[in-house]
């Protein structure tokens, strides 16, 4: 009898105690609102600010209300303005290119390699179109962050960085989202710390840091940030930002503070689920695992393989026969995107030069969550079925 997988690709773990009982303390007196306090009281939203600055070594933090919108205030916090051309990742997450649009920005999309990074000799032909790079660590994948940096600081393109999928991976020691100006993280279910919806946003720069409090809907009361530049930055900027609300309020703050504190257990725990599954699918015949460099600390919560040059209807069947026996994959190559899955083509308002070696990536690419109530065990048993159906098709092709 074949084996089947049971368990849901789209379960999270339970917010920890601590989570909910300060939840609770929040949802008993009654100060949801980031700056209603009582005197002398710090509200969670800017406890959470500190803390996540201090864990990734940032001057400033703020909270927010989504990952995308942490990235469209870094857009406009950086300087970019309507009809701007904006580079960014072929590979990549419908709120990526949205953000750009959000703020009236036009993506100008870079290829993706075989190891699911961005193409940086695409990127370097690339360098004169635009001043900005919104830079999307997709499904986790880090490129050369030093070779990144050194073409963008010589073209003097301002780096953006997309953690949705890196909060607590890095670069050859330097923590995601520390290389570029600004770094963009979301707190929404399906990524590293759950707070349903939210954001995060850290940047060293002073001025960037102040333009986002005031874009963010501070109503002159960002002296109760925490982790935000003194008042006389604030000053040279206060007149000239429009209020765009979109602050994180004290429940949330609540709930992350405690799975902050916790996130590098959790990585770890994310490694050991991604290394069953890499073991079991590593020399399956027609199936290409991605290479993971030795500076990259990534963050094993979702997993990605290929099936490179394969026909559509042998991808298709794969994903069939995987999905009867219980194992979900998405597949980036499908015509019409699907739930979380789209690539550049599918987005018409930012219309692309078609990218020929991305598109040959891009219809290899099969992805699958790993939420952390998966068991070592339940990976393996994933692994042998991918590798057993992979098979099955591979021999018949
Ligand atoms: C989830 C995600 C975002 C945006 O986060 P939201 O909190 O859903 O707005 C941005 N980029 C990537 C790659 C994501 O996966």
């Amino acid at each position: 009898m074949s084996e089947h997988f049971t368990g849901s690709f789209t379960q999270q773990e339970a917010i920890p105690d601590e989570g909910i009982a300060a939840a609770l303390e929040v949802l008993r007196h009654g100060r949801l609102h980031r700056y209603n306090v009582t005197a002398g009281e710090l509200s969670q939203a800017a406890l959470l600010e500190q803390e996540f600055a201090a864990a990734t070594g940032a001057r400033f933090c703020l909270a927010v209300s989504s990952g995308g919108y942490a990235i469209t205030t870094a857009l406009r916090a950086v300087g970019v303005a309507h009809g701007d051309a904006v580079l960014t990742n072929a590979f990549t997450l419908a709120p990526v290119p949205g953000a750009i649009a959000a703020v009236g920005g036009r993506p100008v999309f870079v290829g993706v390699t075989e190891d699911l990074t961005i193409d940086l000799d695409d990127l370097a032909a690339k360098a004169g179109q635009a001043r900005v790079l919104l830079l999307s660590h997709m499904r986790g994948h880090i490129c050369d962050m030093d070779r990144l940096m050194a073409i963008c600081d010589a073209a003097g393109i301002v780096v953006v960085e997309d953690c949705a999928h890196t909060m607590g991976g890095g670069w050859d020691g330097v923590a995601s989202g520390r290389h570029g100006a600004v770094g963009c993280y979301s707190t929404q279910t399906y990524k590293h710390m759950n707070s349903g919806e939210g954001g995060l946003l850290i940047t060293d720069d002073e001025d960037i840091a102040a333009r986002a409090v005031l874009l963010s809907g501070s109503y002159m009361l960002y002296e109760r940030h925490l982790a935000a530049p003194g008042p006389e930055v604030f000053e040279r900027h206060k007149y000239h930002m429009p209020n765009i609300s979109g602050r994180m309020d004290n429940l949330r703050a609540a709930i992350l503070r405690p799975q902050l504190a916790i996130l590098e257990t959790q990585v770890d725990r994310w490694n050991e689920r991604y290394a069953r599954l890499d073991e079991g699918l590593r020399d399956t015949p027609g199936l290409h695992v991605i290479a993971r460099p030795g500076a990259e600390r990534f963050v094993g919560s979702s997993f990605q393989f290929l099936l490179l040059d394969w026909g559509d209807d042998d991808i298709r069947q794969v994903v069939a026969r995987c999905a009867a026996r219980g194992v979900e994959l998405k597949w980036f190559g499908a015509p019409e995107p699907a739930a979380f899955t789209s690539t550049y083509g599918h987005w018409k308002y930012a219309p692309s030069d078609p990218l020929p070696e991305s598109d040959r990536i891009l219809r290899a690419i099969l992805d699958m969550r790993v939420p952390l109530t998966f068991s070592e065990e339940d990976c393996a048993l994933i692994a042998r079925i991918i590798r057993a159906e992979v098979g099955a098709v591979h021999q018949a092709r």
